[in-house]
């Protein structure tokens, strides 16, 4: 069975955050992606069997927990890539009165062709965004982006984030063994678009 709703918390029945795992698919290829080094998380394959999910898979896999406060859409892929889904569970959520998290790239915009900001600003309570790096050049290397504008589109998905006034951070992964970060120069570039930031240390086994 498709694991489409996980929890790292040792007791997965109550937890108060819950992860929702839409898709493998993403368009990017990070040194330090989970998906290099784990196959599972807590026991649960995250390696989907089928990217055939509907809205309806994932609320009947959420209904089997108690209702938690808040889903973050965080799984072995893009989640925004999956925007239809991902508008439908996020609809019965805020229903719920569920407090709503997106981890993401920040290729929305890129990957529906359209800015999709006016679909999800009333679903949507906080995004985080990967910037990865202060520069464009490291960008690449970190992420390796399918696209060569990723770094800038990124950038503009994140600035269209805090117009529409989603909180917004912008994180980095820090201490990994391949690269070097200037922290300080990643955090101006979220204070100059009035983005939070948040420096996450890199762990092998992704949590
Ligand atoms: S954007 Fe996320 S899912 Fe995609 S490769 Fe990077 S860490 Fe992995």
């Amino acid at each position: 069975m498709n694991t489409l709703v996980y929890s790292i918390d040792d007791n997965a029945e109550n937890a108060k955050t819950l992860y929702v795992n839409l898709t493998n698919k993403c368009t990017n290829a990070c040194v330090f992606c989970i998906r290099t080094t784990v196959d599972a998380i807590k026991g649960k394959n995250m390696w989907l069997e089928n990217e055939d999910i509907t809205t309806k898979d994932v609320i009947a896999q959420l209904e089997k927990f108690n209702k938690p406060e808040e889903v973050v859409f965080c799984g072995y892929g893009e989640p925004l890539m999956k925007l239809n889904v991902l508008k439908g569970v996020c609809a019965y959520l805020k229903q719920n009165n569920i407090k709503v998290r997106i981890n993401t790239n920040g290729i929305g915009n890129v990957v529906n062709n359209r800015n999709i900001l006016p679909e999800i600003v009333n679903l949507v309570d906080e995004i985080s965004i990967s910037l990865n790096a202060p520069t464009e050049e490291q960008y690449n290397e970190i992420s390796k982006p399918k696209s060569k504008k990723a770094y800038k589109e990124m950038l503009d998905f994140a600035k269209k984030c805090v117009e529409n006034d989603i909180k917004t951070t912008l994180t980095v992964v820090d201490e990994h063994p391949d690269y070097t970060l200037d922290i300080p120069a990643c955090k101006k570039i979220a204070d100059e678009i009035g983005a939070d930031f948040r420096v996450r240390k890199w762990l092998n086994n992704g949590y």
